[in-house]
Formats: structure tokens, sequence, C-alpha cells
């Protein structure tokens, strides 16, 4: 399968700043050996749909409701990401952990949502600093997946370490290794075969000059980027390191 090069762009992205992008991403794609995925935030998902129609390049939301629609201000569910024109959505990230106190229930709500919605979840899940100086990071992870994973989950996982995200710190290759290899058996032993084939990307600072090195890892179908999805360079950068 080829690997999946998908870009978080978080709380940021203008009409401007997406056209652009979108544009420069649109006119790479065709040359690259892996798939791409922009999330931009809500107010831009159907602008990146129709920028990107007819190319490879897929849109994703970054959060969706578990409800299909109803009173509940300020939020978007998954079956508007849909009709914005999303195939993907990236769920559980550690920043709505942190920011909304999202649970691995409520994770796990989300992504039957999506899946109901026609939308592929990217799970995300990872450890604190102090939960990895603690020796905890593998049980932390195995819980994540537990809790927030339904037995015929179908989606996509990204490993996202907390303390590597927009730091500019990753662990070491070997922990990566690691830890994607840990990912890989706990899904095969929760979802049997199924769990086999499953993309699991690697999130937390990668860029240009570390992708190389990070994509060619046993068990590292991909990744997921933040601050670095922001600059199409520094995106294709990465795009173009990846093993093919
Ligand atoms: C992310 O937020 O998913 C992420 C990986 O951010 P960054 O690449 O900026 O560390």
């Amino acid at each position: 399968m080829r690997q999946l090069i998908a870009g978080n762009w978080k709380m940021n992205g203008s009409l401007t700043m997406a056209r652009g992008l979108l544009d420069a991403l649109r006119a790479a794609d065709a040359a690259l050996g892996c798939d791409l995925l922009v999330c931009p935030p809500a107010t831009l998902v159907s602008v990146a749909a129709h920028a990107l129609l007819g190319s490879r390049v897929a849109v994703g939301g970054q959060d969706c409701h578990a409800k299909p629609a109803g009173a509940h201000t300020g939020d978007i569910s998954a079956p508007m990401l849909r009709d914005a024109g999303a195939s993907h959505v990236i769920l559980g990230h550690s920043e709505r952990r942190a920011d909304h106190g999202e649970s691995d229930a409520l994770v796990r709500a989300k992504v039957a949502a999506a899946v109901a919605a026609g939308l592929l979840p990217i799970v995300c899940v990872g450890e604190t600093e102090a939960q990895r100086v603690g020796g905890q990071a593998e049980a932390v992870v195995a819980g994540q997946l537990a809790g927030s994973l339904a037995e015929d989950f179908a989606g996509v996982v990204a490993y996202e370490p907390v303390w590597a995200i927009g730091t500019g710190r990753t662990p070491t290759e070997a922990d990566v290794a690691a830890m994607h290899a840990h990912i890989r058996a706990e899904l095969e032993r929760r979802l049997g075969a199924g769990g086999a084939g499953l993309r699991i990307l690697y999130g937390g600072s990668v860029k240009p000059s570390n992708a190389a090195a990070l994509m060619a890892l046993p068990e590292v179908g991909g990744a997921l980027v933040g601050g670095a999805s922001l600059v199409a360079e520094d995106f294709l950068g990465i795009a173009r390191a990846v093993r093919g």
C-alpha cells in the first residue's frame, strides 16, 4: 500500500493561503509515490474539495460530532464533512483530547459516526512525556486503542507522541519502530486479520529533513504532519521523501 502523507492545518488557513497551497499540491501530486490528504479547518473543507476536484489529493476534516445533526451549536457533523467533499476525518487528536476533554469513549462514538457517513477515520493515539519517562508509553497507547476502536475498525491509526507535536522533537527511530510494532500487534490481537493491513501513520515534528528516515521504518504507513503541512515546499518535501 502507498504511504499516506496527511496534512493537519489545525486552526490555520485563509482563502488566499489555501488556494496557493492547494494549487501547488495539485500540480505536484501525479509525480508522487504516495497518497496526499489535506485536513484544513472546517471553513475551508469545501474550498479544498473544489480546488482539488479531479486530482487524487483527498480532503479531510479535523474532527466531527458523534451525532449526525441536532442542537449542538458550533459543532460539525460527519455527514456535513462528507457533504462538503471530505473523505477522511482526524479523530482523537491530542489537542482535542486536551482542549476539549475528549475521552476514548467519545472518540469511539465519533469513529462510528464518521464511518456511518462514509468517512475514513484517522484515530490519533500517543503518550505524554511524563508517561514515556515513566515507562508507560506502550500501555497508554494500548489503552487508547482499546477504548477508541471498535472490533470492526477499518480506518487509519496515527501514533503521535504528545511531546513531539509542534516541538521540533521526535522519538528515536528505534522508539518509533518499537511503538509501531506494538500498535500493529495490538491491532492484530484486537481486530484479527483486519488489523494486519491498516495504515499506521507517525506524527510529531515530521519535516523534510527527517521524513525519509521516519518513513523508511517498518510498520510506518505514512505521516500526519502539522506545522510543515502549511508550506507547500515543506509538505511536498516530506511527500517526496517517502519510499514510494
Ligand atoms: C499534529 O498536530 O498532528 C502534528 C503532528 O503537528 P506537528 O507536525 O506540527 O508536530
